[in-house]
């Protein structure tokens, strides 16, 4: 019988989860598991209503299984992270489809592979909101994040956690922020997928370090092949970007700037 989350501190709100699944017995066991939890659990057997339930539901966490009816997990994970960034676990069925979403840089936080025990599961789904909701000595203090970091062209609004790259606004998962912020603690040092994914993930594991190469893609996509360089073999290093030219629209008037600018959206990728 699992034990409830004893990190929860008395009176918070329980941890709102929406299962997508379209295998009923693999969505029962689940559900059962993280209601054991203590959690508030929503289920969803497609691609359509699991989207409705999010934005229903608004839950902390998300596991979202890659083949369902409707519409696949990919295009459910581009459609609830359009709408407002939640971390999402996904699940595959097999590695070399975990290798193919890694390739496509899909806006997932985290992987895991059919089948899964339980226990790993709900592991990894507390690593993932420990660190969505981290705050510890590593955190940034309150003057620190209202501080935006620069690196030539490259903005980074701590406080808003927005980001933006030659003016233009990025969308980032909160994983691919967080990711982009422990890089630019060490511009142009080289970390390790294994520091990444003890820092940014919380987490280490065999498969762990795909995750890391998966968001650094997302990152690449969505701000510049040029902003992270892979030494192979040992890990990747934030690139400092060129400061924008003269005359140009510089984003150095910041903070002020940052205020107005909007929240933005991913590109649409419907067809
Ligand atoms: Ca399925």
């Amino acid at each position: 019988m699992p034990t409830p989350d004893q990190t929860a501190a008395p009176g918070t709100p329980p941890v709102r989860v929406v299962v997508i699944e379209d295998e009923p017995t693999i969505t029962r066991a689940i559900a059962d598991r993280l209601t054991a939890e203590g959690w508030e659990v929503s289920t969803a057997l497609d691609g359509p209503s699991g989207v409705r339930m999010v934005s229903e539901v608004r839950p902390d966490v998300v596991v979202l299984d890659v083949m369902l009816p409707g519409f696949d997990g990919l295009e459910v994970c581009r459609r609830i992270q359009a709408d407002e960034p939640v971390p999402v676990l996904m699940l595959t069925a097999r590695d070399d489809e975990t290798d193919m979403l890694v390739g496509l840089g899909v806006g997932a936080d985290d992987y895991m592979t059919k089948p899964f025990s339980m226990r790993e599961l709900v592991a990894r789904l507390k690593a993932l909101l420990r660190r969505v909701r981290r705050t510890g000595p590593a955190a940034p203090t309150e003057a620190e994040k209202q501080e935006a970091l620069q690196f030539g062209d490259l903005l980074i609004d701590r406080a808003g956690r927005r980001v933006m790259r030659a003016g233009v606004p990025a969308h980032l998962t909160p994983t691919e922020f967080d990711l982009l912020l422990c890089l630019a603690g060490a511009p142009g040092t080289v970390l390790t997928r294994e520091q990444l994914l003890a820092d940014v993930w919380d987490w280490v594991d065999a498969t762990g370090t795909r995750t890391v190469d998966s968001h650094v893609k997302a990152l690449r996509r969505k701000l510049g092949a040029d902003l992270v360089r892979t030494v192979h073999g040992v890990g990747y290093a934030l690139e400092i970007p060129e400061e924008p030219e003269e005359g140009e629209a510089s984003p150095r008037s910041a903070p002020s700037d940052i205020s107005s600018m909007p929240t933005p959206n991913l590109p649409t990728q419907d067809s």
